[in-house]
């Protein structure tokens, strides 16, 4: 029974002492060629290995990452457990992206910028929280977590899922008329959803313009969510009024790209959250030890939803 683990070696150190001292009896192994692939029952990685049917008795395949949409899926035989990452880490730091970009947006930073270069002194009127509606698309591990970080601000808060939710302080919608119903309501809006055929493309002209004038765009989801056109569109025609982006299609984006120079784009490459290794391996091994007495792992995808 081995965990292989197919990522950085830095990270891998990490985890390699952490499984040393709290699953001594499973062997730890960084090299796919120096492992016999039978003995393979826990694999950790961020994209599927081609040569993945050499696994023949892998019983969970874990992402290093909170998505799985970089995971073929229907590639991954059918009694192997797809496990995306749960963990402390991750939670934060996206409770701390998403603050800071709210915050960026509600106090018109991008706009401040430019005026900073102009070396104009003029101030914008300012909109108090309690004014300043948010909402969120998704309301799982990070959708909820980032929900309670907002809340101390005193922003009148939305949320929106597949299933319907209960959240205290939080007006939860679900289903396509919910959606409609914040998009409505909503000035600074926060895309946490996963990459599904459900959720690509969603951030598309129809959706902008059922968002109130003057709102702006958080997107910590997926690039491919996003249509970059659309968004262009929204944002210089004035109907939206700033956006703050960390992922995009393709990524790294490409030189010459629009979202670049944007005046009223905040861009950053993909950093609103990162794995943290040591908080990750706690809860790789948790999960391996939940697996061991029969329980269902943390973050366990479900196939049929694609998340
Ligand atoms: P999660 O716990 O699986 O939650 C996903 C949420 O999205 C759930 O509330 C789900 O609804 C909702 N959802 C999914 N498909 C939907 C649909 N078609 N319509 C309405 N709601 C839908 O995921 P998570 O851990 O919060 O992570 C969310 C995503 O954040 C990840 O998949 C990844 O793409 C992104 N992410 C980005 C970064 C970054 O650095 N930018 C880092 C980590 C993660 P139900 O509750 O009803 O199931």
């Amino acid at each position: 029974m081995t965990f292989l683990f197919n990522s950085d070696a830095k990270r891998g150190a990490i985890f390699a002492k952490a499984f040393s001292r709290e699953l001594p009896d499973i062997p730890f192994a960084t090299d796919p060629a120096a492992v016999d692939p039978e003995a393979v029952r826990y694999l950790i990685t961020w994209t599927v290995p081609e040569d993945l049917s050499r696994y023949s008795n892998l019983e969970i395949l874990f992402s290093i990452g909170a998505g799985v949409d970089q995971f073929r899926i229907d590639a991954v035989p059918p009694h192997v457990q797809v496990v995306r990452m749960v963990e402390d880490g991750i939670i934060r730091m996206m409770q701390e992206y998403v603050a800071l970009a709210v915050l960026a947006l509600h106090r018109n930073l991008p706009a401040y910028l430019v005026r900073q270069r102009g070396e104009n002194w003029q101030a914008i009127a300012p909109v108090q929280a309690a004014e300043r509606r948010v909402g969120v698309l998704g309301l799982g591990m990070l959708g909820t977590a980032v929900l309670d970080r907002l809340m101390p601000f005193g922003f009148p808060l939305s949320g929106w899922s597949r299933s319907p939710h209960e959240i205290e302080g939080v007006r939860c919608l679900n289903g396509r008329n919910g959606l409609d119903a914040l998009l409505g309501s909503t000035d600074i809006l926060i895309c946490l959803l996963p990459l599904t055929d459900e959720t690509r493309g969603l951030l598309n002209a129809q959706l902008f313009a059922k968002l109130p004038a003057g709102a702006a765009l958080v997107h910590v989801g997926r690039g491919p969510q996003l249509d970059d056109q659309a968004l262009l569109q929204a944002l210089d025609s004035g109907h939206l009024s700033g956006a703050v982006i960390d992922v995009t299609d393709p990524e790294p984006l490409p030189a010459g790209h629009p979202f670049w120079g944007h005046p009223k784009i905040l861009l950053t490459p993909h950093i609103a959250s990162i794995t943290q290794p040591e908080s990750a391996a706690k809860a790789v091994i948790e999960n391996i030890k939940r697996h061991r007495s029969g329980l269902e792992p943390f973050g366990l995808v479900n196939r049929g939803r694609g998340y």
